[in-house]
């Protein structure tokens, strides 16, 4: 579903890449999860994947269309493909919970449909609200004021959001950074539950190695970026020399 090949970006000319000769791949419905200390280059890799930086050599594909150089209308369509999970959540406190989760829906609405859902959303419209946020667990928070969730509830709405979507590919960069244990647990379980029900991709960076093996099917270790090990996640990472090569992680 995404398919990366020999992705190398560069910020400024002359200075070294933050990202070199990358290749990477996740299939639909896998779990796929990116580790590495700071500045080794993962959310250099997810702006790389959304089009946010541009990419000097390689290749970017998202279900088998290669969006490396998008520009324009084109890179607006490609956009709606990837769902994006940020750190801090990216919700817009002064709106509902339903108005943040249907945001989702934008790329495929008309901007009057857009503007007519915040004033009067249809029945419809709420019932497809309701149900992404039952299906992340907050659905009684429907109608409530965004800035008046939790953390991790906030979480839950933005993954609801996500849902709303329906993209092909999900990017989730450090989505447990700023909520405490336990409910980083239940966070990336539900986010790789869902991956896998709907048949999404998914791409998540992660600080802890253990949460790595405990939800993902596969990790990737990242390293002045490069790939410097990968494998499955319930054995031990084979340093990228190790790799067959006939083994596309
Ligand atoms: P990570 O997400 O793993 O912490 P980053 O992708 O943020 O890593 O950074 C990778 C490298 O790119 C680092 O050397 C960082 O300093 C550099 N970098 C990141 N963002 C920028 C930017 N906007 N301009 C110049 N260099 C950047």
């Amino acid at each position: 579903m995404l398919s990366i090949e020999g992705l190398t970006v560069r910020y400024r000319k002359g200075t070294p890449p933050a990202l070199h000769e990358l290749s990477l791949s996740v299939a639909a419905g896998e779990r796929v999860a990116l580790v590495g200390p700071s500045g080794s280059g993962k959310t250099t890799l997810f702006r790389a994947i959304s089009g946010f930086v541009p990419v000097e050599a390689g290749r970017i594909v998202i279900a088998g269309t290669d969006i490396t150089r998008a520009r324009g209308r084109h890179l607006r369509a490609m956009r709606r493909g990837i769902g994006v999970i940020a750190q801090q959540h990216d919700l817009v406190d002064r709106m509902r919970v339903y108005q943040n989760v249907m945001a989702g829906a934008l790329g495929r609405w008309s901007t009057p449909r857009a503007l007519r859902f915040l004033f009067v959303p249809s029945r419809a419209e709420m019932e497809e609200a309701r149900s992404a946020l039952q299906r992340v667990g907050v659905a009684e928070k429907l109608r409530s004021r965004t800035s008046e969730l939790s953390g991790g509830q906030q979480q839950r709405v933005a993954i609801a959001r996500t849902l709303v979507q329906q993209p092909v590919v999900m990017l989730a960069d450090e989505p447990i950074a700023s909520l405490d244990p336990d409910l980083a647990q239940h966070i990336l379980s539900l986010l790789c539950q869902l991956a896998g029900e709907t048949r999404t991709a998914l791409l998540c960076s992660l600080h802890q190695h253990e949460q790595a093996e405990r939800h993902f099917d596969r990790i990737v270790r990242l390293q002045d970026g490069t790939i410097v090990a990968r494998g499955d996640a319930d054995a031990p990472l084979a340093t990228v020399s190790q790799v067959p090569s006939a083994c596309s992680a």
